[in-house]
């Protein structure tokens, strides 16, 4: 079990930095980490943090310090990485629909690249041959996943290189003499189902003999966390376990090692995140009580965006009866975060939390209704440290011409 923070913690938060507030736990992170540096030390692996979960350059150099590499969605992903102190080889861009320049530019940085379109992987050829390496993003063509929003890897998704135009990738190969290192798969997000990974092994498997300069396998993110009760995190033992017996049957024909990769976002930073936020008002129906409080999806839009599930609790009267409650945002949009939900009793004024907030929560947050953005705090051996300022009005205006 990692550490999480108190309630006392959290409430003394809000009142040092007011709210709403996201709140972030580096010894959760560092928890999550060793859990799987631990279960995969008898295999050469090596864990990049998917930072599109969040950027805030704080927690990248967090990241860092604890020794664990770093996967960018975007150029300036790497900037930020770069900017953290990553060295760029510990920096991987797995880019997706992206112009040509963006590529270019990450390898003016010296990072690790996926590419994962013919298109870009041709042009990619044309500019470098053979001068610099470069790893394949493949669409196995398998289901994984919470939901359609969140699975990658299946026969309608824009992400990767159909694995049926392996032909039209080895053909551009053979012509610019790419030097292919990496050959990556990432098929979704919260997977539950080890046997997807070990398939997504079995894929690769088949074709990396026809790949002769490859060092590494990338399986990717989607590591599950638990939201509620009940839920279980994937087990990271018994996914050691089964990728170490898919290796053991598979020696690689090439003769060389092959590395496992994997690109963790929501398993690292997920439960090391709190919102915490204060009811603006309770509004009585006759079918419904609401609690509306001072943040929206404008500040957390997974609720809204994919459906997810986050436990909220009213830290403000733990003891208080158990009630339902409509927990809705300030947002003109409806913007509910639960429905009857059992919440101890909410009064104006109280502060709820919202679990698991670490990733997709800041990071995906917008002025929508020209709201700012809420402050970021970072514990650190028991020291809140703020991160991020909360947004002021002057903000909003930045980059208007007036
Ligand atoms: C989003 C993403 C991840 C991380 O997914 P999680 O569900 O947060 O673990 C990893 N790799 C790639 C390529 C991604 O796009």
């Amino acid at each position: 079990m990692s550490e999480s923070l108190t309630t006392e913690q959290l409430k003394e938060i809000a009142g040092t930095f007011g709210t709403p507030v996201y709140v972030y736990h580096a010894e959760h992170i560092n928890g999550q980490y060793k859990k799987l540096t631990a279960a995969f030390a008898r295999t050469d692996t090596r864990f990049f943090y998917a930072c599109k979960a969040l950027t805030n350059i704080n927690v990248l150099r967090h990241i860092k310090s604890i020794g664990c590499q770093v996967d960018c969605s975007s150029v300036n992903e790497v900037k930020l990485a770069l900017l953290a102190g990553f060295e760029p080889e510990h920096v991987l861009y797995t880019s997706n629909g992206i112009h040509f320049s963006e590529i270019e530019e990450a390898i003016g940085l010296g990072v690790n690249i996926n590419i994962d379109s013919l298109s870009n992987l041709q042009k990619f050829g044309a500019r470098f041959g053979h001068s610099y390496p470069v790893g394949v993003r493949l669409r196995p063509g398998i289901m994984a996943g919470g939901n359609l929003k969140i699975s990658t890897g299946h026969d309608k998704s824009k992400f990767g290189i159909p694995i049926d135009q392996l032909d039209k990738i080895l053909t551009l190969v053979n012509e610019y003499d790419l030097l292919v290192r990496t050959l990556h798969i990432h098929t979704g997000s919260d997977i539950q189902d080890l046997d997807i990974f070990v398939k997504g092994i079995e894929v690769l498997f088949d074709i990396i003999p026809k790949f002769r300069d490859l060092s590494s396998i990338d399986l990717g993110g989607g590591f599950k966390v638990s939201y509620k009760e009940g839920d279980v995190e994937t087990d990271i033992g018994l996914l050691a376990k089964k990728v170490r017996e898919a290796f053991s049957d598979h020696p690689n024909p090439n003769g060389k090692p092959l590395q496992v990769w994997f690109e963790p976002g929501k398993f690292l930073l997920s439960a090391a995140g709190y919102l915490v936020s204060e009811v603006n008002v309770l509004k009585e129906t006759n079918t419904t009580t609401f609690a509306g409080l001072n943040t929206g999806f404008n500040h957390l839009l997974r609720p809204m965006f994919y459906d997810a599930y986050h436990r909220i609790e009213n830290i403000s009267n733990p003891f208080g009866p158990v009630k339902p409650y409509t927990i809705t945002g300030n947002i003109c949009e409806t913007d509910t975060f639960a429905w009857d939900r059992m919440v101890n009793e909410i009064r104006e004024g109280d502060l709820l939390v919202f679990y698991n907030a670490g990733a997709y929560g800041f990071e995906m947050s917008s002025n929508f209704n020209s709201r700012v953005k809420p402050a970021e705090v970072l514990v650190k051996d028991g020291k809140a440290q703020l991160i991020r300022k909360r947004e002021e009005f002057e903000d909003l205006l930045r980059n208007q011409i007036l």
